[in-house]
């Protein structure tokens, strides 16, 4: 067997959509696994509905999730006036036709049919037209569009994901392939493109089941052997709908602009309709790669979990490597307003490493390490009733000077410090330890006491305590 080629085909009339992201990674994953070639086709045929804007959206996007192409970006509309080089070919099988009839008389007739009370299928009113009758039509330059006549008989095919599926030929019209202005519709565009790029498998959202069986008919006139064809099931929002821009978010680069990591992202959506077995839910990439299979894949919607996302990048966020979490998170602090020039980068790194567990999103660092950057304004007032009373303040002016002792300002020494003082008062951990948090964050909670106190350095933790100590902020 040759090595299977795969490609996903967004149109670029709009932003990159969760959907299309998962039908990418499926096209992604089994292009790997087998050692085949994933491509990538803008479908742009589409002109007035398509933009260079969404088609840098889609790549955008399409690379942020880490799933390369090995060739393309290749654009429809760069091949738009070969589609109907096809045509003579077509038309000496016999299987296509000319239609002159206009939109407005297909429209009456339309009309009529409705009012019957039957359903409206094109009526072959131009496959029974004579040749002379089709000459003079031509002579007098009326515009024609090209149908493809669809046999008696049945069409099927056997679905990767759905299994066999099989349609009347008496439900499917004689389709137009080629517009009276010469241009290829999306079924007729879509099979000359796979069938020149010898796409070995098609796999796209149910959506498409129906212009599948047309498409079959163009293969078969073309004298070539389909594709295998795999239709992925919806993605449902928590109401069961499909996904939409109304109720909620689809757009995956907005994902990413709220802080989702991308390897999360590319996790979480394979899960949505596809489930390798077991209990495991956080794999790699290159794990998904080997356990990818067709028969895995659900014939039924899957529910796209805002929760189970949330959790999800919690999880990677809190085993993502620092340097490169603070190099995702460095745009969420601009955009916070934090200057984060006055920490090298090896104290950065033990900020995002003592943040790490608590953010569900990059788009939390910043204000879980606002502290450590700008001064402390406001004090938890709760916080402050509780921990900041005369006794303990009195607490935190002995330590600090305990700590000025020191050589060392490092977690350890701290830690130390505070643990020899708890022992020779008698006080628990907690009594030295809040009241010291909130003067140094304004918070009650917060990562590691002493590593913060560390990362902070000792000036800065001395003029908070020195402020508590002095201030009567009570
Ligand atoms: N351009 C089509 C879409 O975005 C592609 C469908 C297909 O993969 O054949 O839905």
């Amino acid at each position: 067997m040759t090595n299977p080629r795969l490609r996903i085909a967004p149109s670029p009339t709009g932003y990159l959509h969760v959907g299309t992201a998962r039908t990418a990674l499926y096209n992604y994953l089994y292009a790997r696994q087998k050692n085949g070639v994933f491509v990538l086709r803008i479908e742009d045929t589409d002109v007035e509905r398509s933009s260079k804007e969404m088609t840098e959206i889609i790549i955008e996007g399409l690379k942020w999730l880490g799933l390369n192409h090995d060739e393309g970006p290749f654009y429809q509309s760069d091949y738009f006036s070969h589609y109907t080089d096809y045509l003579p070919q077509l038309e000496k099988t016999g299987g296509i036709y000319r239609c002159f009839c206009t939109p407005k008389e297909l429209e009456e007739r339309k009309q009529n049919v409705i009012a019957e009370k039957k359903a409206w299928k094109y009526d072959r009113k131009c496959l029974h037209l004579s040749d002379e009758e089709i000459k003079e039509n031509i002579e007098k330059k009326k515009p024609f569009a090209w149908r493809v006549r669809v046999p008696e008989g049945k069409t099927s095919y056997d679905d990767l994901i759905h299994g066999v599926i099989e349609k009347e030929n008496s439900e499917i019209e004689d389709f137009v392939i080629v517009r009276s202005d010469n241009t290829p519709v999306y079924n007729f565009a879509v099979v000359i493109d796979d069938f020149r790029m010898k796409i070995t498998h098609v796999v796209r959202g149910d959506d498409h089941i129906s212009n599948t069986f047309k498409q079959l008919h163009i293969y078969r006139l073309l004298d070539a052997t389909p594709p295998s064809f795999a239709h992925l099931p919806l993605i449902l929002d928590e109401n069961k709908a499909k996904l939409s821009k109304r109720t909620g978010t689809v757009s995956v680069l907005a994902f990413r602009d709220m802080g989702v990591l991308p390897e999360a992202f590319v996790n979480f959506i394979a899960l949505i309709g596809w489930n390798p077995g077991g209990d495991r839910e956080i794999m790699s990439l290159s794990e998904m790669t080997d356990l990818f299979s067709f028969e895995k894949v659900t014939k039924k919607g899957g529910v796209f979990d805002y929760k189970k996302l949330e959790w999800m990048n919690s999880k990677y966020i809190t085993n993502y490597d620092s340097s490169k979490l603070l190099d995702l998170t460095m745009p969420f602090f601009r955009s916070a307003g934090i200057e984060t020039s006055s920490f090298d980068r090896e104290k950065l790194m033990k900020i995002m490493d003592s943040v790490k567990e608590k953010a569900r999103y990059l788009k939390d660092i910043p204000e879980l390490t606002r502290f450590f950057f700008e001064d402390v304004k406001t004090y938890d007032e709760k916080g402050k009733a509780k921990y900041l009373t005369p006794e303990r303040i009195e607490h935190l002016k002995v330590l600090k000077e305990k700590l000025n002792s020191l050589k060392e300002f490092s977690h350890d020494e701290i830690e130390n410090i505070y643990k020899t003082y708890a022992g020779e008062k008698d006080l628990k951990g907690g009594d030295i330890i809040h009241p010291t948090r909130l003067a140094l964050s304004g918070r009650t909670e917060g990562p590691s006491l002493f590593l913060m106190m560390e990362i902070m350095g000792k000036e800065t933790v001395f003029s908070r305590l020195t402020k508590i100590i002095e201030s009567d902020i009570l």
